[in-house]
């Protein structure tokens, strides 16, 4: 099983970030999950490398070539794929996880997150989309996410189906019961690599 995680490039402002993210990353690994990432040895996203292969994890690494240096590309991952473009990285990181979450981060891992969920929401792959929700950091994003159904933007299953976890182990049960909300457009064939 590979959970592909999104995570900050930098580490917050508070202790409890990197070390919830260790902690998660760690049982993950000891879970025998293997990750996939965005390959840089920075922030939240370096916590998260090392503390699975310090666990005895395989971390699986996506970083394109003009962030390889200011993401200080991680040197010691099971696999480092260097691509040419943003847009490439997402791409093979949505097709080779079974399953997504974001930790706390900022802008990039919102955009990661988003694109994601929406493509879950047309249908597009079946795979759980999940935040971890380290110090209440992903609340009000799922206080706005329930707005949006309040106003009729969404459906019940779809704001729903963003999931808040509290550590690995919730993220493995959440998983193991879930299923994805009713596509919101009837099926039809899709070229975007994030069919999974
Ligand atoms: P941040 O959460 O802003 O610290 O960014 C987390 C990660 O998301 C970093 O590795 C960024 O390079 C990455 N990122 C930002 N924008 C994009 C994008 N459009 N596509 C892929 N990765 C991105």
């Amino acid at each position: 099983m590979r959970v592909t995680v999104y995570a900050g490039s930098s580490p917050g402002n508070r202790p409890v970030f990197a070390q919830e993210a260790a902690r998660f990353a760690a049982e993950l690994a000891q879970a025998g999950a293997e990750i996939v990432y965005g390959g840089g040895s920075v922030g939240l996203m370096g916590t998260i490398a090392d503390a699975a292969l310090a666990h005895g994890g395989k971390v699986i690494g996506i970083i394109p070539e003009s962030l390889a240096q200011a993401e200080v590309a991680h040197p010691s991952l099971t696999e480092l794929h260097v691509v040419e473009t943003m847009h490439e990285r997402k791409e093979l990181m949505a097709r080779l996880g079974d399953c997504f979450v974001a930790v706390p981060g900022g802008v990039g891992t919102l955009e990661e997150l988003f694109e994601v969920w929406a493509a879950l929401i047309l249908g597009h792959h079946s795979k759980p989309v999940m935040l971890l929700n380290t110090d209440n950091y992903w609340s009000r994003l799922l206080s706005l996410v329930v707005r949006t159904g309040h106003y009729g933007f969404m459906s019940e299953e779809e704001v729903t189906s963003l999931l808040p976890v509290t550590d690995a182990a919730d993220l493995l049960a959440t998983m193991a019961s879930w299923s994805p909300p009713p596509p919101r457009w009837p099926a039809r064939p899709v070229t975007n690599a994030l069919t999974g």
